[in-house]
This record gives C-alpha cells, sequence and structure tokens, in this order.
C-alpha cells in the first residue's frame, strides 16, 4: 500500500512535472502568437497611420507647415515691430523699412508696397498692417495701388495733360486729396530768421490749398511721391503776443526777407512754415528749392545747368567757378558779428538761374531759355508767378554769385518769377553783398509748400480744383 502510494506520488509528480512542462509551452506559443498579432495590429495600424490624410506623416507635415507658418508670421511681426521702434513709434513703417528690419533679423523674405512680405523658401506671402499680420496666401495679395505705383503706372500714358480717367494713372499736376492736418500751432517766424523786423506768421486756418503730383523723390533707393502746393501758402497779419494780446502787423501773402540774416536763415524759416502742412501720411513737408526745379526741368549735370544758366548772359561769373579774392569784405556770417571782423572774401559761385521758355519769349532769348515739354508742369510751376500781386515764390535755397570784373560777391535767395514776361527761376535774388550792403524784399514772393508722401501711401486723384491763390 505504501509502495502504492508513493508510485502514486510519483506519478502525480511527474504528472505535475509534466504538466508545467506542457504549461510552459503553452505561455511561449501564446505570447508568440499575441506577439505576432499585436505586431500584426501595429504593423497594420501603423500602415493606416502613416499612409492617407490623417495620417502620422501628413500629420507631421501639417505639423511642421503650422510651425513654419507661426515662425514667419512672428518673424514678419518681429520685422515690424523692430522697424517701428526705429521710427520711435512715429509714423507709418514703410516697406523698404521692412526690408531693413527683415534683413537685420537674418529673416530670408522680401518686403513690398503696402507691406506685402513673400517668403521664396515656402512661397508664401503675409500682410502686415498696422502691425496686424494676415496670411499666408499662396498668391500675391491684391493690395490697392500706393500713390507711388500709380504715378509709375502713369508715366507712360500719352495722357499727360489731364485728360486722362484711369484711376490707376498719377500724372505730373493730378491734383489728388491730400488732407492737410485740421488743426496744428501756427508758424511764427521772427525778426531773427528773416532780417525783417515784422512778426511774420502763418496757419491752416488761413490757407486751404490744394495738392498736385511734382514728381519722385528718391532717397537710398525709397521712392515716394512728391507733392506741390497749387498755390504758395498766404500769410496772416495776426498773432498773439506773449502776453496773450492779439495783434495785427505786416498784413499781405507774401513772406519777407532781408539782408545777411535772409540769405542765412530765411530757408530753414520757409521750410519751417511749410511743415504745418504736413499730416501723417507724410514723411517730409518743406518749401519748393532749387532741386525741385532742376528736377522739373530735367537738369541732373552740372554741364546741364551751365549750359542753361541764364546769369551768364547778364555778365556773371559761371557756376562753380570762382570768385574773389575781394579783401576788407565780409561773409554774411561776419556781418552779422558783434564787431564785423573783415577778411578775404573768395570761393565758388553757387548760385544759377533759368529762364523759362513760356512761349512768348523774344527770339534773342530762345537760345539761352529752357523748355520744358510737359505744359501741364510747366503751367503748375511757372504760370502767374508775377511778384508783388501773382504767385512768385522764394525757392528755400541760397548761392553766392558775381559780375565778372566787379569787386564783390553777392548773397542771395532763390525765387521763381516772372517780369515783363520774363519767367525766371533759380537763385540770385538780392540779399547781401560782401561789401556790406544789405537788401531786402517786401510784398514780392511768398513760400510755397512741398509735401513728400510715405512710399506706401494709398492716394487718389481727384478732378481739377480752382486756383487756391484767388
Ligand atoms: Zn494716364
Amino acid at each position: 500500500m505504501k509502495e502504492k502510494i508513493k508510485k502514486n506520488k510519483e506519478r502525480g509528480i511527474i504528472t505535475m512535472e509534466k504538466q508545467r512542462l506542457r504549461k510552459n509551452k503553452g505561455i511561449t506559443l501564446i505570447a508568440l502568437v499575441i506577439t505576432i498579432i499585436v505586431l500584426l495590429i501595429l504593423a497594420g495600424v501603423s500602415i493606416a497611420m502613416l499612409t492617407g490624410n490623417n495620417g502620422i506623416l501628413s500629420q507631421a507635415q501639417n505639423a511642421k507647415k503650422r510651425t513654419d507658418i507661426a515662425s514667419e508670421k512672428e518673424a514678419v511681426s518681429l520685422a515690424y515691430t523692430t522697424a517701428y521702434a526705429k521710427n520711435n513709434g512715429e509714423g507709418k513703417v514703410t516697406y523698404s523699412q521692412m526690408q531693413d528690419a527683415l534683413d537685420d533679423n537674418g529673416t530670408n523674405a522680401e518686403a513690398s508696397g503696402n507691406i506685402i512680405v513673400y517668403f521664396p523658401d515656402s512661397e508664401r506671402y503675409y500682410t502686415v498692417k498696422d502691425g496686424v499680420v494676415e496670411g499666408p496666401f499662396e498668391e500675391k495679395p491684391e493690395t490697392e495701388l500706393s500713390a507711388v505705383e500709380m504715378f509709375e503706372n502713369g508715366q507712360n500714358c500719352d495722357k499727360q495733360d489731364g485728360t486722362c480717367t484711369n484711376e490707376t494713372h498719377l500724372h505730373i499736376g493730378d491734383y489728388v486729396n491730400y488732407e492737410e492736418p485740421t488743426s496744428g500751432e501756427p508758424c511764427v517766424i521772427g525778426p531773427s530768421q528773416t532780417g525783417v523786423e515784422n512778426y511774420q506768421v502763418y496757419s491752416l486756418e488761413n490757407n486751404d490749398l490744394n495738392w498736385r503730383v511734382l514728381g519722385i523723390e528718391e532717397e537710398n533707393g525709397e521712392k515716394r511721391l512728391k507733392l506741390v502746393a497749387d498755390s504758395p501758402v498766404k500769410r496772416t497779419g495776426v498773432r498773439e503776443t506773449e502776453e496773450g494780446e492779439t495783434i495785427t502787423e505786416g498784413v499781405g501773402p507774401y513772406f519777407d526777407i532781408y539782408g545777411a540774416e535772409g540769405y542765412l536763415y530765411a530757408p530753414d524759416a520757409m521750410d519751417a512754415i511749410s511743415q504745418i502742412f504736413k499730416n501723417d501720411d507724410a514723411y517730409e513737408a518743406r518749401s519748393m528749392n532749387i532741386n525741385d526745379i532742376n528736377q522739373a526741368l530735367g537738369k541732373t549735370t552740372d554741364e546741364q545747368i551751365k549750359e542753361k544758366n541764364f546769369l551768364t548772359m547778364q555778365g556773371f561769373i559761371q557756376y562753380k567757378e570762382s570768385y574773389g579774392p575781394f579783401e576788407g569784405q565780409w561773409t554774411p556770417e561776419d556781418w552779422l558779428k558783434q564787431n564785423r571782423p573783415t577778411s578775404i572774401v573768395s570761393g565758388e559761385v553757387s548760385a544759377y538761374a533759368y529762364l523759362i521758355d513760356n512761349g512768348s519769349l523774344p527770339s534773342e532769348l530762345s537760345g539761352i531759355a529752357t523748355t520744358v515739354e510737359n505744359e501741364r508742369l510747366r503751367s503748375m510751376l511757372f504760370d502767374n508767378v508775377e511778384p508783388e500781386t501773382g504767385k512768385a515764390y522764394w525757392l528755400a535755397s541760397r548761392g553766392v554769385y558775381a559780375l565778372s570784373g566787379d569787386s564783390y560777391a553777392s548773397f542771395g535767395s532763390g525765387v521763381v518769377t516772372s517780369e515783363d514776361g520774363i519767367t525766371v527761376a533759380g537763385v540770385g535774388d538780392y540779399a547781401f553783398n560782401s561789401n556790406g550792403y544789405e537788401f531786402g524784399r517786401s510784398g514780392y514772393a511768398a513760400v510755397r509748400p512741398v509735401v513728400i508722401l510715405n512710399s506706401d501711401v494709398l492716394i487718389e486723384k481727384i478732378e481739377d480744383q480752382p486756383d487756391s491763390w484767388q
């Protein structure tokens, strides 16, 4: 019996051992099958997930695209903030400032008018307006044409006479809806700025000018539209004294200047007067100067200026040639010093003037006269410019000139005038002679403002306006 039990026990152990072994084999198989199934499931799922529109691969691609777009938008936004800060937070950010900022930040992107930013690597476009970035766009977004783009559109137009009705064109002489500031302090010019005893005051209330296209001003590769007031700005005779009293003095539209002070300081005063017309869209406001005349007449080199220099016809030394030395005389600066020290006055002639062909010049003068091909430009700048009654205007420029054989030099202002049918534009009106004579002009010519618009400013062409001088 004992034996039997033992055998059973043994058998049991054997059985258990066999079962254990059998069990082990089972686990391995199940694990293998499960593993295979899991692998198959994984593989199946992976393939499904990897491919297709919602697959991992395209999800990853989408995620990368979203990240790229976010970083492009951030780069645009950052560049805008950089450019805005460089402007000291004043005025609009232009596309060339935007380009500089993108370059400075190491962003490979191109900024263009009405600020569009293009990323050549991704071929995506964004717009930024007042700091708000929009996009991306796959095609270059349609923007309204900037003033410069409209002017460029109008360049090759065959209707330069004001009859073109194409709204995307701007031509020289066209009237535009530039809005003068609605409020602002009057500009008060004192005696030390002009050499004249009276204060001369200019205010927005006293003037409602019309604005016309004069051309393009280019600076560091950036183009801006240049406007000119249809007429000079009129002076108000009213001013407030330091004590708060309102007084009237020297009524009349013209800007008076006198002597050495007038020569030295009047151009800056003229620019200051014109600056009352600068609005937020304007890059700069200043007065007409000799460079504007040169540009209008297409005289860009010294040789072109010399060839048409009307002063040489009247016996004056040619532009850029030397005058003097004249001993024991005064420069305008020395003249204004307390003890008026004399010196030897010498230098290079910087004044010159053009005789404008107005169609009615005597034949002996027509050879030296400068013809303005664009009739609208000619009439805009050179018609009705009679001094004392008409729209004669100063140029915020100055220059030195001397008659051949004379023993002194003259320091004078720029002016555009027409007298006895002879229209002259240039530098060389009397102000101061180095031998100590001072000259003044009162009630003679006025100040004519120029406004340079920011490059991406939008502007509309409007119909021709009645003369604001009337
Ligand atoms: Zn046109």
